[in-house]
């Protein structure tokens, strides 16, 4: 079982930079950078909340909609914050951000930047995640190899990982491709 406040513990104070990369950029991600933005908690992850708090609006999304765990059925809790929170509260995905994880053919973790980040984030769009912490790195690291224990979770992270490789392998990628 993913021991939740061992994962929030290990997140709490660290980030993708030394300093605050907030100053980049304005808090970018902190914002409604688009209508409606927000964050889907991963299974299990609700029982670090009280559904009383202020800063937080809760939804319940059924499983398959914005094609998260097709073929599953049940609820999916979706959050979105007024853009300021109590900062040892936030949610798993304000923690890790804006890197995700990557599951090679092989089963190996890698961690790589957030695809939809790049509209935002100006790390992401820098595109060399060697720039960032090394601390960060490896505490998201340890975070991802404890929720990786959970079978739905890496069922949905390799199917992400499969889905990239697909969009890697089509033909329009090459034109991007750099030396
Ligand atoms: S958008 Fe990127 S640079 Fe800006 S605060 Fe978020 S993680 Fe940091
Ligand atoms: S919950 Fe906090 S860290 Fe996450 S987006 Fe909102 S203000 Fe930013």
């Amino acid at each position: 079982m993913v021991d939740w406040n061992w994962i929030y513990k290990l997140l709490n104070d660290i980030t993708p930079l030394p300093v605050d990369c907030g100053r980049l950029c304005g808090s970018a991600c902190c914002k409604e950078w688009e209508r409606g933005v927000g964050m889907y908690l991963l299974p299990g992850e609700e029982i670090m909340f009280d559904r009383d708090e202020q800063w937080l609006i809760w939804e319940e999304r059924s499983t398959g909609d914005d094609n998260y765990y097709p073929g599953r059925q049940g609820t999916l809790n979706f959050v979105r914050c007024h853009g300021t929170c109590p900062r040892n509260k936030r949610p798993f995905a304000c923690r890790t951000f804006p890197v995700s994880p990557y599951l090679t053919p092989r089963g190996e973790l890698q961690l790589r930047f957030e695809e939809s980040a790049v509209l935002i984030c100006p790390l992401v769009k820098a595109g060399d995640i060697q720039l960032l912490d090394r601390r960060f790195m490896a505490r998201v690291r340890l975070a991802w190899e404890e929720l990786l224990q959970n079978p739905l979770i890496r069922e949905d992270v390799e199917r992400k990982s499969r889905r990239l490789d697909r969009i890697g392998a089509e033909p329009w990628q090459k034109l991007l491709a750099r030396d």
